[in-house]
Order: C-alpha cells, then structure tokens, then sequence
C-alpha cells in the first residue's frame, strides 16, 4: 500500500527499537532474555481473587470515562499519602489504560504542531511516537554517566527555547535506572516555572528504588501541581502489565482534556482492570516483596557483570534495568546486540534505541528469574571475550 494514503501524524510515528530485538530474538530457541521490561511473574493472587469475584457479581460495564469514583478516591489517597500530591478525586485525577495511555492522552492534550518536547537523554522511546504524532518535536538533553544519569537543570533550561511546550521527566528511568534527587526536582521545577512551561513525569517505576535513593514526586509541591501532569502505572510494580490500567493526575482544565480523548477512543477503562487497580491499592504490602525480588536481582547482575571484560554497568538506583557501556569494541550497540543473538541466543536492548548519544551502550533487564540472569551473563562474556 501507498504511505501517502496513510495519515501523516501516524506515518510519523517511528516504531520503538525494542521490538527489532523482540522479533530477531523469536526467529531463535533457547534465548536467555534480559529485553524484557515487565516482571516475569503473574499478577498477585489477592488481586485475581478480589477480581475473580468482583467480575462474577456484574463488575462488566462500562464506567465513567474517567474511571470510576471509588478507584478515584482510592487513587487522591494514594497521591496524598505516597506522593505528597493533593489531587481532587472528582477533577484532578483519570484512570488510563496503562501509562501508556496517559502519556498519549498527556502529550496530545499539551502538545501542538510546531511545539517543542525537551527531554532527558537517553529516554524511554515511546515518547518519541507520541510527539511526533502531535506535530511536535523532541529536544534531547544528554544526561552523563558519572552523574548516574540524572539530567542536570542548568542542561534543561539551556534547552528550553520560545518554542518549547513540555519537559517530560522519567523518575525512576527506563532505560538508566537514575532517580532523580529530590533536590534536583526542584532546581528543575524551578526552571520549568521561571519558563512557563508545562511538566510530565512519568512515574510508572515509582516504588522500584534502592539503596537510599529516595522517589520524589515534584507535584507535590502546589505551585509545581499547577503546571505538572504526573503519570503513574499499576503494570510493573504489581506485575500488572496485562491488565493496562494507569492514572494521571494534574490541573483539572487538563485532566478534563484528556477524559475528552478518552471518550472518544477507549471510553474508559475495562471495569476488571478498575477492580484489579482497586485490589492493588488495598495490598501495599506486595510492593515491599517486589522491591526486595529485584534488590536481589539488580545486585546479581551487578556482580555476574563483573566477569564480562569490555561492559561497564552503571549502577541503577532504581527500576530493573542495567545500563551498560561497551568499551571492548567501537561497534555501535545495534550490531554488538545482534551479534550476541547470533552467537549465544542472548537478548539484550541496543542503547542506540534511547538516543544517538547512548549507542554505546546496551540495556539489560533484571526482570527475570535468577537462572536466566546467570545464563545470559555467561553467554556474554563469551562474545566480549571474543573482542579483545
Ligand atoms: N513509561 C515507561 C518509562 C515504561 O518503561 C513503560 C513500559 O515499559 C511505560 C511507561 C508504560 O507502562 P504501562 O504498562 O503502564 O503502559
């Protein structure tokens, strides 16, 4: 078929990176995958139940585009408590299909043609799709290794211009596990307020941190409220990702723009997932076993990394990611990721898919079992080995 028939705002879309990999990695048996981004376990069995049964007494049906108004209280309660933001459960608050959805519905409520998205590199792709898709343009803002990553405001306000709309902040980050300081969000919020430009962070890792890195939501500061829209997901920290559920929250002019879009593409959220959301939030309990799972894990991969000569992981503070620097060739990450699925079936994401200026790296993810990451690892040595 002919592109040209095809409408612009969606040829424009560049298809993520990551699913290059997903689909070489099938043609292959026996892959040790550390591609994935979502836990290798099934939701928690509490959950299931409380849907299992909530699903066999009607919860079939559509619901206020905007989600229902219990998960919505559950939701402001939640802000309130873990995120310090005061958000009005009737106008300040949407659940999404996944944050996925919300970062969709965000961007296209906030960004026109010609606009510009500054954003942190190296970033979370998708982001890319949704941008583009609006009209507008994204202004990358390299981030340093021996910062751990995490953006520096003076880089951002150098970046923002008369043009830019939106600065879109990924704490904990996918792909580099940093999390930003509280006190860095608030240099930043700073900047964003001195320029009058509008905030999205996406916190969709909020409760995967380590160590004493500490997650901090800069809407919970008022004024920041103001012109901040903040994403969260139930998908990876209560291994949700099936059930697509997220929610935003921000000013209600904005949230009540993105019910409008919601109404007019998905209605509103299956009701089981609201139910699964609603069960999620009455068991916190689960998100201490999960951190602890990949605590372990992360500090696993950080020592089996040890062994692989010309790979040099920055330590992550938070998510299930390990971002890793080649240093044993000058091949671009696409290639060296290819090469290790052609050599050892052995899956990892090229860093080149998060920004021109990671493609020396390569991410690794720790959401799997404890076997695989050992596997993988070993499989890697041997195609570094074979570098030097
Ligand atoms: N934001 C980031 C940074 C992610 O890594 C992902 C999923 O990989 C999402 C958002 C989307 O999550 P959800 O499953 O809630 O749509």
């Amino acid at each position: 078929m002919d592109e040209s028939e095809l409408a612009g705002r969606i040829v424009r879309m560049p298809e993520s990176g990551i699913r290059e990999v997903f689909d070489e990695a099938a043609t292959y048996d026996d892959v040790a995958d550390l591609s994935i981004g979502e836990p290798d376990f099934t939701t928690p069995e509490p959950i299931v139940d409380r849907v299992d049964d909530r699903v066999r007494s009607g919860a079939t049906h559509y619901t206020p585009t905007q989600g229902r108004p219990d998960l919505r209280e559950a939701l402001s309660a939640k802000l309130e408590r873990e995120n310090g933001i005061s958000a009005d459960p009737e106008t300040e608050v949407i659940v999404t299909p996944g944050a996925m959805g919300a970062l969709f519905e965000a961007i296209h409520s906030l960004v026109d043609s010609g606009d510009e998205v500054v954003i942190p590199e190296p970033y979370w792709p998708n982001y890319d799709g949704h941008v583009a898709s609006a009209g507008g343009t994204v202004v990358p803002v390299e981030t340093d290794p021996e910062d751990g990553f995490v953006p520096s405001p003076e880089d951002v306000a150098d970046a923002i211009t008369p043009e830019t709309k939106l600065l879109v902040l990924n704490t904990p980050s996918n792909p580099t596990g940093a999390v930003i300081p509280p006190a860095t969000l608030e240099e930043i919020a700073a900047v964003v307020d001195r320029a009058g430009v509008w905030c999205l962070v996406d916190e969709t890792y909020e409760s995967l941190v380590y160590d004493d890195a500490e997650h901090h939501s800069i809407a919970s500061d008022p004024e920041t409220f103001d012109r901040t829209l903040t994403v969260h997901s139930f998908s990876k920290a209560y291994a949700m990702t099936g059930w697509r559920v997220g929610y935003v929250s921000g000013p209600s002019h904005v949230i009540d723009s993105i019910r409008v879009l919601q109404e007019h593409t998905v209605s509103c959220v299956a009701e089981p997932a609201q139910e699964a959301a609603l069960a999620a939030l009455s068991e916190p309990e689960l998100l201490d076993d999960v951190r602890e799972i990949f605590d372990r894990r992360r500090s696993l991969l950080l020592e089996e990394l040890e062994a692989v000569p010309g790979l040099s992981p920055v330590e992550p503070a938070g998510a299930f990611y390990v971002f890793a620097e080649i240093t044993g060739t000058d091949r671009d990450s696409r290639s060296v990721v290819m090469q290790l699925l052609e050599d050892e079936q052995v899956a990892v994401v090229p860093g080149g898919v998060f920004g021109d200026s990671a493609d020396s790296y390569v991410r690794l993810s720790y959401a799997t079992d404890e076997e695989t990451i050992r596997e993988a690892v070993d499989r890697m040595r041997r195609v570094f080995e074979s570098f030097s």
